[in-house]
């Protein structure tokens, strides 16, 4: 099967989870990430959940009230983001492709993240993502080094699949879904 009938596949899987399923498993995502958010404060990169995918309010208001630092994404063009600051949810804008981020005007490099959490359509045991086919985060972290910024893939356990990744395909070191860490 190609990415594409793949990935439109799992997103009818995922839009056909009901509003409060979703919540219920959101919840369990989020304090999975809480528990194991060490003492000392990260910085962590993030997203806004858009539509159906894995909605981390719970987790972002934590590191809100904690020392850490959170970033989002900001589109800047058809192939290209940046991290942004996230500190309240004052800064919220409506940004390119109708995607919610932030106003703040903080940028930080990828590499410099401790953390980087993902969305995607789907995901296989060996770490392989399939993201929404733009390919952003793929180029996003072409040039950093390995573990700099650990690369985490939310999902809902609906959303595992298998395929062949390609050359250009950037990998999750961990997997978390309601069902737990499914690589770590
Ligand atoms: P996604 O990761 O969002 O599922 P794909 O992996 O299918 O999407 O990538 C989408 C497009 O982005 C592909 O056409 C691919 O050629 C391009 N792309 C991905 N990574 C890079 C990169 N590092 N440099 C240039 N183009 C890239
Ligand atoms: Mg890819």
């Amino acid at each position: 099967m190609s990415k594409d009938a793949l990935r439109s596949q799992l997103l009818t899987l995922r839009d056909g989870l009901s509003p409060a399923r979703r919540e219920t498993l959101n919840q369990r995502i989020s304090e999975y990430l809480i528990d194991i958010l060490p003492q000392q404060p990260l910085r962590i990169g993030s997203y806004l959940a858009f539509g159906s995918e894995v909605d981390l309010d719970t987790f972002h208001h934590h590191v809100f009230s904690h020392a850490h630092e959170l970033l989002i994404p900001r589109i800047l063009s058809n192939t290209t983001m940046e991290m942004v600051a996230y500190q309240q949810e004052t800064d919220l804008v409506i940004g390119r492709f109708g995607i919610r981020t932030s106003k703040q005007n903080r940028v930080t490099e990828l590499r410099a993240l401790d953390w980087l959490i993902m969305p995607c359509c789907g995901f296989d045991r060996r770490g392989y993502r399939l993201g929404m086919g733009g390919g952003f985060y793929d180029r996003a972290l072409e040039h950093c080094p390995p573990k700099a910024p650990i690369r985490i893939g939310v999902a809902y356990a609906t959303q595992e699949t298998q395929f062949e990744p390609e050359d250009w395909d950037q990998s999750f070191d961990w997997i978390i879904t309601e069902d737990g860490f499914i690589r770590r």
